[in-house]
């Protein structure tokens, strides 16, 4: 999975590199997994052409 960019926090906004870890060492708030968004369209849309209309 090349797809995460990395981690972010969801009561501060800090974000981390691709890291083990569930909680922000600043606040001890919940970190979120951060998806490369931008890869994952570049892949996935040329197959979702090829199979089906994206429906986005
Ligand atoms: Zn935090």
């Amino acid at each position: 999975m090349s797809y995460v960019k990395g981690l972010k926090c969801r009561e501060c906004g800090r974000t981390y590199p691709k890291t083990p870890q569930f909680v922000c060492e600043w606040c001890f708030g919940p970190l979120e997994v951060v998806y490369d968004y931008e890869e994952i369209k570049k892949n996935f849309t040329r197959k979702a052409l090829e199979n089906r209309a994206p429906n986005m």
